[in-house]
């Protein structure tokens, strides 16, 4: 349990653990710390679950659900069902994400309740190396841990007004479907914007300044996207940035660096997400940052002994399952249970787009660049029977050593992000193909697609060409 002390008339409170921030990061290492035995406190200036919750991963995915049932509403006479595609609902649309949002929120404030962590509502600020003060009142923690997360970031001269220039966070609370939207940004955010509202009916142009959308996956993946997007018909820009943004009576028009200029009801801005670390007394501190991120050792330790940092703040993949992780590997460490440090490649990724874009491992160039003999192998989905049923193309490409362990798996299509389970086992475990390859898989399912890769590349291929 927690000591409370009186203080120069402060009241302290001494904890093993005052985490601030109680988004993914913050309220993982809360709840297993707490179940490790350590006495807990949790600060939070807005809603525990944090960006992941209440304006990321579950509201966006809620909406690409509903771009889902609308597409398949669309498509319904291709299966031979009679219906018809009217129009999206906004109200409605938002009532069902919202329930969704509250729902989880409900449980996670119970989950955080049941565990006797002590839950702080306020804003937080580090006044001393083992000191968080919220409210006018001090958390002292033998341990400290920075989980403040991340902010929509912005270009220079470019104003969020947040109707006809705004973020993701404007975005996920919109009550209509416009009619014409740009995107800036062809990364996860922008590309999972951008398929949400084709879904529900706008023309959409996404902005991209590198020569692809997701630029971060390998190159295959990124390419099979873009045909994918070509055929939905969102239009893209690649290779070019953006130069101006001007509000006009109708909605907004946009500038690029080539000259061309494009216009649109509203334009979102997915240019990335940047630390929230200003003016909460980390400098101060001393901790060391780079960019605004807090830079940690393996174990997520600051350079000051006694301060960690987890999640968007430190310069990891921004993803809530890696915040979670992290949040996990300070509490275990802490209370003393040695886990090993994170292998970040193997953290699975997905882009929840249609098609969805899902990966594990390396790329084809880092493989190489790393000085692996690599060999690959692509299977196509057109191989696979359950893809035929949903009517979806794409690939499972693997990316191995020559003789060697699988190094990364890569994959595009309509629900590929449900296979990544599977391939993250492959990967984390070192499985060579002939591993896999000798696994049943169940008929008809995607999943067998990954069987079928690894029995190809172990050199003896079922369903496939070659
Ligand atoms: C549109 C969108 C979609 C996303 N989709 C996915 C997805 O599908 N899958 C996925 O894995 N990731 C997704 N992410 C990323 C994911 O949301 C983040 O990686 C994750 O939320 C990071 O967790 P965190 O705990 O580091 O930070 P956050 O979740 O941002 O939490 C930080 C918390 O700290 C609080 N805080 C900040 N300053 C203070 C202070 N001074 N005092 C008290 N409290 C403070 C904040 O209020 C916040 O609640 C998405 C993000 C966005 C924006």
């Amino acid at each position: 349990m927690a000591t409370l002390l009186q203080a120069k008339g402060f009241i302290v409170a001494e904890f093993d653990l005052v985490i601030l921030g109680g988004g993914s990061g913050g309220y993982a290492c809360a709840l297993r710390g707490a179940q490790l035995g350590l006495s807990v406190a949790l600060i939070e200036v807005d809603k525990l679950g944090g960006t992941c919750l209440h304006r990321g991963c579950i509201p966006t995915k809620a909406l690409l659900h509903a771009g889902e049932i609308a597409d398949g509403a669309r498509d319904a006479s291709h299966f031979g069902v009679n219906a018809q595609f009217l129009s999206m609902d906004m109200p409605a649309v938002n009532a069902y994400k919202d329930g969704v949002v509250s729902k989880l929120y409900k449980g996670l404030q119970g989950l955080i309740k049941s565990r006797n962590i002590t839950y702080v509502q306020g804003h937080g600020r580090l006044v001393a190396k083992n000191t968080v003060e919220a409210n006018g009142e001090k958390y002292v923690g033998k341990n400290v841990v920075l989980a403040t997360g991340s902010y929509a970031r912005s270009l220079p001269g470019l104003e969020i007004d947040g109707t006809k220039i705004m973020t993701s966070d404007h975005a996920l609370t919109m009550d209509y479907v416009p009619a014409s939207v740009i995107v800036l940004g062809g990364g996860v955010i922008g590309c999972e914007f951008a398929s949400v509202w084709k879904s529900f009916g706008s023309e959409v142009r996404i902005i991209e300044a590198l020569p692809h959308l997701v630029a971060l996956e390998d190159e295959s993946s990124s390419k099979q996207l873009e045909r994918a997007f070509r055929k939905r018909k969102i239009n893209f820009e690649l290779g070019v940035r953006f130069s101006s943004a001007t509000v006009t009576e109708s909605g907004v028009s946009v500038k690029l660096e080539d000259g061309k200029e494009f216009s649109a009801d509203l334009l979102l801005v997915a240019v990335g997400r940047g630390p929230v670390s200003a003016n909460l007394g980390y400098e101060e501190q001393g901790i060391a940052m780079d960019r605004g991120y807090i830079t940690v050792d393996n174990k997520c330790r600051t350079n000051v002994p006694g301060i960690w940092a987890v999640g968007d703040l430190i310069p990891t993949l921004q993803l809530a399952h890696v915040g979670f992780g992290e949040g996990i590997l300070v509490a275990e460490e802490i209370a003393g249970l040695n886990p090993k440090p994170i292998n970040y490649d193997g953290v699975p990724r997905i882009t929840y787009s249609e098609p969805e874009v899902a990966s594990v491992g390396l790329t084809t160039a880092q493989a190489k660049s790393r000085g692996y003999d690599v060999v690959e192998l692509t299977y196509d989905l057109a191989g696979n029977g359950k893809a035929q049923i949903l009517g979806t193309a794409g690939s499972v490409k693997l990316v191995s050593e020559k003789n060697g362990p699988v190094l990364g798996i890569h994959m595009v299509g309509a629900r590929v992000g449900e296979l990544l389970a599977e391939a993250q086992l492959i990967f984390n475990w070192e499985a060579n193909a002939d591993d896999v390859a000798p696994l049943i898989h169940a008929h008809p399912t995607l999943s067998e697609a990954m069987g079928e890769a690894h029995m190809a590349l172990a050199g003896k291929p079922l369903h496939a060409h070659g």
